[in-house]
């Protein structure tokens, strides 16, 4: 039967895109639909506003040092709505760039909600397209436990677009995108409490970078709340927010701003249509080449719920197109040793095993690690400690883990993830030449055992 299409993408992301242009750089005739904004979550409410706004914040750490560096400033002022401005007009740029580089590639970009009706067919603004496969790459949702006065609080889409800087902000989780806003909000000037219902935030993360950074964020005077959850906000009379906690707490913000996860965006899919299967936990079910249950039908990205990371879609994006356009060429996505970044402030970067990751796995462990304040502030009064830490396996030398808290983690973790990819050992980390001076050569010159 002839299609419309080879391959039909739902969503203009960053697995989709990716999957799109290598697609029809491979020759296929490939379809695009995209109901909200090119470039999806990354672009226009994810990674790349928020890094913006996470250097907007830390441009405060840069006037406090600046004294110790003989400089004097004037008292300074920050203004919400230049950041935002400046922000919108970089994201539209973007915007235009992923138009560009779809149009380029020959694939045909349609601007609307695209709904399954059959198993190898989509309907977009009331016109049906028929492929002979159809990737589903439509991202993610905030999800916002549902608690009375819900509708008060907001989210990262909402954060990106407030027209003024709460005075006061309630921030709500303990993953990345707590951590993250929380810095950025504090940052700016705002008066933060992050709270957070277990005993430490970071669920996942190496032990060690949980506690300094909790400790690094409470120097820098963020409100931190462990075992505390909201059970209703209610609305007062003079705009104010009250969070009403479920140990009775009663605390007051302008701004709650919720990160408890994200769900599948699956909205009005039409996914009844197809033999589509979602897993235990509302995610698409896909084997390890992003097939679902009905044949025709792959999905990749953040609907799959396997890693929410950008890099990560767009490897899955790309291994899609390999394996259906360009089989020679086609690589499974290696999910080990996936380095990643929290933009806190400071941040963190890691890459391999966790501490206790290696030991329930049956390793024995060597720990390495190192707190040290970065010479940078030697000149100034911060008393913040950067944190390094490699996890090491004792029977092969092997470095299974590498983890960092403090500034430009996540640029230096990039080029351990290599060395960590490449299986070296802690001899050939022993053994590289360090740069000097510099926080990064710590990682080659820790030769002490800690435990
Ligand atoms: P998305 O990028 O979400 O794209 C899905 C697209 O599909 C959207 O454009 C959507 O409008 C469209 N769509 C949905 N349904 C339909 C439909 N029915 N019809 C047509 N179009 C549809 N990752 C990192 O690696 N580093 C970071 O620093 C980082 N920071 C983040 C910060 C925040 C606040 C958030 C929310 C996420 C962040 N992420 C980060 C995660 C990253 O954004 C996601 O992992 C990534 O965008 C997932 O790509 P995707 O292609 O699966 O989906
Ligand atoms: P995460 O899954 O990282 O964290 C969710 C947090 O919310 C956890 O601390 C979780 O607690 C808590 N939580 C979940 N449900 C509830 C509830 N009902 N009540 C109270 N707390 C709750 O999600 P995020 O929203 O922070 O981010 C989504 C994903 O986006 C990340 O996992 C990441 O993959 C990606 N991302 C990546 C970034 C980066 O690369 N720098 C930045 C931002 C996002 P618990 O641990 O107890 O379950």
């Amino acid at each position: 039967m002839a299609y419309d299409f080879d391959l039909f993408v739902i969503g203009a992301g960053s697995g989709g895109v990716r999957a799109a242009r290598f697609a029809a750089g491979f020759g296929a005739k490939v379809a695009v639909a995209e109901s909200r904004y090119l470039g999806g979550t990354c672009v226009n409410v994810g990674c790349v506003p928020k890094k913006l706004l996470v250097y907007g914040a830390h441009v405060a750490d840069e006037l406090e040092q600046a004294a110790g560096f003989g400089w004097t400033l004037e008292e300074g002022h920050f203004d919400w709505g230049t950041l935002i401005a400046n922000k919108n007009r970089e994201i539209e740029r973007l915007n235009g760039i992923y138009r560009n580089l779809l149009v380029n590639s020959g694939v045909t970009l349609l601007q609307g909600h695209a709904r399954f009706t059959g198993a190898h067919e989509v309907e977009v603004d009331g016109q049906r397209y028929s492929a002979e496969h159809i990737l589903i790459a439509t991202g993610g949702w905030p999800q916002v436990p549902d608690i009375p006065g819900k509708e008060l609080a907001i989210t990262s889409n909402e954060a990106f677009y407030l027209n003024e800087l709460p005075r006061r902000v309630l921030v709500v989780g303990g993953g990345y995108i707590a951590v993250e806003f929380a810095g950025i909000f504090q940052g700016l000037g705002a008066d933060t409490t992050l709270l957070y219902r277990g005993d430490l935030f970071l669920r996942g993360f190496d032990g060690s970078v949980r506690t300094h950074l909790k400790e690094e964020l409470e120097k820098r005077g963020l409100n931190l709340q462990f075992n505390a959850d909201i059970q209703r906000i209610d609305k007062l009379d003079d705009g104010s927010l009250k969070a009403t906690l479920k140990d009775g707490r009663e605390l007051i913000a302008d701004c709650v701003f919720y990160a408890t996860g994200r769900r599948p965006m699956l909205d009005n899919l039409g996914l009844e249509n197809t033999g589509v299967e979602l897993d235990a936990r509302g995610f698409i079910r896909v084997d390890e080449q992003y097939q679902t249950t009905a044949p025709s039908i792959l999905a990749i990205g953040d609907v799959i719920g396997r890693v929410q990371l950008t890099p990560v879609a767009l490897a899955e994006g790309m291994a899609v197109a390999r394996r259906l356009f360009k089989p020679e060429q086609y690589r499974p996505v290696d999910y080990q040793n996936i380095p990643t970044a929290v933009f806190s402030q400071p941040p963190i970067g890691t890459v391999g095993l966790t501490e206790e990751q290696a030991l329930e796995a049956g390793h024995k462990v060597q720990i390495f690690e190192s707190r040290f304040r970065a010479m940078k502030l030697t000149l100034t009064d911060i008393q913040e400690k950067t944190l390094m830490k490699l996890v090491v396996d004792a029977e092969t030398d092997k470095v299974l883990g590498c983890h960092m808290v403090g500034p430009d983690a996540g640029e230096i973790i990039q080029g351990l993830g290599v060395a960590l990819k490449a299986g070296a050992t802690k001899l050939q980390f022993d053994e590289t030449i360090g740069v000097h001076p510099t926080a990064a050569e710590e990682f080659v010159t820790m030769r002490t055992v800690t435990r």
